[in-house]
């Protein structure tokens, strides 16, 4: 054997061991039968045996390599990064990783993926779906709310309250309704379908706020008093927490709470004295109970010997002294209840606060440990429900919509732009059945709510811009016959609520993801924090293992993106196989990518958003093609849906791949010397092609298997506009063979598709349609005018508030003066 040869091949063997994670024991076995192999040819001699035994021994010995080298590590280590900051302490210990974290370690186990159970809803579910939800979205008339009442009708009021939408959180033995996360998810899909309101009413209740707080940490008595009150609508709560000056950064509330003596009932008892300045409260107006969230002192000691106790969440009846609510914000056309809150000099007992005087304090970990999961479910559903029903009316009008004689959604460019409402409807569904699974199974995914919140809300932005383009005239006329404006007014709230957008992908996805994913930097900060000889212990298997882990992301990086990743596993070896592939890369470069920003930038990483952000969208955009690729087999792989698949997913990881060559980009020489070792060839995921967007806007425009399943669930009744537009295209549809008869037989092959009622009466004149088909003709025609049309009003109908009073009073002066 030559030296090359045996160089090459003992490279190779640590390559491989590294490549699958041995252990450093195994690989040390393997590095010296290597070395044997060369003693044995003569290339290996003394001085080779005497650097190996340097290398492995130090590191092999467990009490040399902790007391000598691990020890110098945790001294850098503890000078290199910043402590935790209390607030950092929750968010990190409140919550868990579920599929994410397998994606962040860069080698996914696709089994363990596929072998999630599939959401189901139960028959109590189902039942609520097709009843109450159904007929709630029957009652609802969107226009009257938005643009006359500024509220939701009365009776609509009464029929959520009676039928317990705002319950769904809460248990049975308290009168709820205990529905599975998925459940939720798909009630306010089918809600957002038709109104913003309504979903958003609902919504709140069933997120964070008192429901879920006091399920979680309430005492018995509040429980046992407020649940049920809760469950049967006697209570309408809201949760205030954001301030004036307090808005993303809301550890920072200035509103506060004394512990102080004073008079409650005649008694003096010991209370808090609350002043509080709370604005964009949703609910706040018509609600009964407020969840109020402030920091609380104690300067006289009265509960113990801390003077500042903290943040610290309690609830207040909105009618208590010096409560002050009613008043109203507009937020963008959509006037849900919303508005401020404030209180002056307010007094309450010690047991308001959530969970009692023991929970004085402890309001932020309350808050952050139960954000994760509403926050998984109540915007992610309104936005995949928003656009799996937009995505259907889009295709239906770009269908009935014809302009020089042809139905607009036939033409490229207006496929390019249906193509991805129809592919992030298919992906939305996929993403929220997925993370709302992941909560049914009993996980608290701050990460994946991050990613859900963030991704499914800036996808209802581009998808209601792409809608509104392919509406044209239609979607920019707002009146009760316009289906799409008061979404496309609405979408910055869901942008800018639970977590505004910018500061989600800057700051929580990846900045969550790292320390909660990655199977060793938690450990290591822990185990750094602790100054025992057990912390020392700890450290010494973190950093080995994660230098270990480094090393192996290091080699598969490389490997793969020598093209290599086209020979990695992948679950199914059809047409799906290659985004597994791409994935297997994408998984280790992220995993390496990770290990070196934080190498190179330590604490810093912290303040460096745009490298954080981008680490965050590789994250996320793993995390959406698993949820596609799993909502394809969980639906038993309906060859029919390919397009919106291979949509989906081209698009996705064309994302993420232009994520990661912007942060490659962005990184200075650290960042060239990645990009080659990750993209010697190039980039390798592709967008989605013409063919491929005209693919799905295909499945938009004309009822098929595919589009059913693209809109499941969504309210569809002739009653609603959605359902109309569905019977409009079917008319449609019907009656093209039927025009194509009457233009043939009158000879006129000019004739243009409109007027089908004249068509009709041409068709029977010409004795070439029966009755029924002149009545489906004329019903058609109805249908398209309807669908086309906008509505138009009198000034005096679009003036408001003030100035319709004073023309209302003026026009009744006339009348009274000429009667
Ligand atoms: C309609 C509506 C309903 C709401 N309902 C409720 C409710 O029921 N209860 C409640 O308590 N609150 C509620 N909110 C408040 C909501 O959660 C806050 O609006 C939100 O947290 C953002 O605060 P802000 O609007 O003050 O924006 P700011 O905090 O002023 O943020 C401005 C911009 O700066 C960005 N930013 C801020 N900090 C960072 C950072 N560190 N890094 C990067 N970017 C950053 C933000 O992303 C944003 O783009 C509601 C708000 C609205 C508009």
């Amino acid at each position: 054997m030559s030296i090359a040869l045996w160089v090459v091949a003992t490279l190779l063997v640590l390559g491989g061991f590294l490549y699958f994670r041995s252990s450093l024991l195994v690989t040390s076995i393997g590095l010296v039968g290597m070395f044997a192999i060369g003693s044995w040819f003569d290339i290996v001699g003394p001085v080779l045996w005497t650097l190996l035994a340097i290398v492995l021994i130090p590191f092999n010995l467990a009490p040399f390599r902790r007391g000598v080298l691990s020890k110098a590590l945790l001294g850098m280590y503890r000078k290199v990064m910043p402590e935790i900051s209390e607030t950092e302490k929750d968010a990190i210990d409140a919550g868990t990783t579920w599929w994410e974290g397998e994606l962040f370690r860069g080698a996914p186990a696709w089994k363990k993926l596929h072998s999630i159970q599939k959401p189901e809803l139960s028959d109590e579910e189902k039942a609520f779906l097709e009843g109450p939800c159904e007929e709630v979205c029957k009652l609802m008339n969107d226009w009257e709310a938005t643009h006359e009442l500024a509220d939701m009708p009365e009776h609509v009021w009464q029929y959520l309250k009676d039928h317990k939408f705002f319950a769904m959180i809460i248990k049975k033995e308290y009168g709820g309704l205990e529905f599975s996360a998925y459940a939720q998810s798909r009630v306010l899909q089918k809600l957002a379908g038709v109104s913003t309101i309504l979903a958003s009413t609902v919504g709140v209740p069933n997120s964070l706020g008192p429901g879920e707080l006091l399920q979680h940490y309430g005492t018995k008595e509040q429980k046992d008093y407020y649940l049920p009150r809760l469950a049967n609508g006697q209570e309408i709560p809201c949760f205030a927490l954001t301030s004036p000056e307090a808005g993303s950064d809301a550890g920072s509330i200035p509103d506060t709470g004394v512990v102080c003596k004073g008079e409650w009932e005649g008694k003096e008892i010991v209370g808090i004295r609350l002043n509080f300045n709370k604005r964009y409260i949703t609910l706040a107006p018509v609600a009964t109970v407020l969840g109020l969230a402030f920091k609380l002192s104690d300067p006289d000691k009265l509960l113990g010997d801390k003077e500042e106790l903290g943040i610290t969440a309690a609830l207040i009846p909105h009618d208590t002294k010096g409560v002050e609510t009613g008043r109203r914000h507009l937020p963008l056309n959509v006037p849900f209840q919303n508005g401020p809150v404030r209180g002056k000099d307010v007094f309450v007992p010690l047991d308001y606060i959530i969970g009692g005087p023991e929970m004085a304090g402890k309001g932020w970990r309350m808050l952050v440990e139960c954000l994760s999961v509403g926050r998984a479910i109540t915007l992610p559903s309104n936005s995949a429900g928003g656009v799996k029903s937009i995505a259907l009316a889009t295709g239906a009008y770009a269908y009935i919509r014809r302009q020089f004689r042809l139905p607009v959604g036939k033409m490229e460019g207006v496929q390019e732009a249906m193509a991805r409402i129809g592919g992030n409807a298919y992906l939305m569904d996929a993403v929220t059945s997925f993370s709302t699974k992941g909560i049914d199974l009993g996980e608290k995914p701050s990460v994946i709510s991050a990613i859900a919140k963030y991704h499914m809300t800036e996808k209802l932005r581009a998808c209601m811009d792409d809608a509104m383009d392919i509406h044209g005239g239609k979607g920019i006329c707002l009146g009760p016959n316009n289906y799409l404006g008061r979404g496309y007014q609405g979408v910055p709230v869901a942008i800018t609520v639970e977590g505004a957008n910018i500061l989600t992908r800057n700051l929580m996805i990846y900045g969550q993801g790292a320390i909660r994913c990655h199977p060793y930097v938690l450990e290591e900060m822990l185990a750094s924090a602790e100054t025992n000889k057990e912390g020392l212990v700890r450290f010494d298997k973190a950093i080995w293992g994660h230098i270990g882990f480094g090393m192996s992301n290091f080699v598969r990086s490389l490997v793969l993106g020598l093209g290599f990743w086209r020979f990695t596993s992948s679950p199914y070896s059809d047409s799906t196989a290659k985004y597994y592939k791409q994935m297997n890369r994408f998984s280790a470069n992220l995993a390496l990518l990770s290990d070196v920003a934080m190498g190179v930038l330590g604490g810093s990483l912290k303040r460096k958003q745009r490298i954080s952000a981008r680490l965050g969208d590789m994250l996320s955009y793993l995390f959406i093609a698993s949820a596609t690729l799993k909502r394809f087999e969980d639906e038993g792989r309906q060859k029919d849906d390919l397009p919106l698949v291979h949509w989906a997913l081209q698009d996705t990881l064309y994302k993420l791949q232009e994520s990661q060559l912007a942060l490659l980009d962005n990184f200075g020489a650290v960042g060239t010397t990645m990009k080659a070792i990750m993209y010697p060839f190039g980039r390798i995921a592709k967008r989605p092609s013409d063919r491929l967007d005209s693919k799905v806007a295909k499945i938009l425009l004309t009822p098929n298997a595919s589009r059913e399943r693209l809109g499941q669930g969504q309210f569809l009744a002739p009653e609603g506009q959605f359902g109309y537009l569905e019977q409009t295209l079917r008319d449609i549809i019907a009656a093209e063979p039927l025009f194509d008869r009457v233009r043939k037989a009158a000879n006129d092959r000019r004739m243009p598709f409109m007027f089908l009622d004249k068509v009709a009466a041409k068709g029977k004149e010409l004795g070439v349609l029966s009755d029924e088909e002149v009545a489906l003709l004329q019903r058609a025609e109805q249908g398209r005018l309807q669908v086309i049309n906008v509505d138009d009003f009198a000034h005096e109908d679009l003036i408001a508030g003030k100035h319709a009073r004073d023309v209302a009073l003026a026009a009744a002066g006339k009348q009274n003066n000429a009667a």
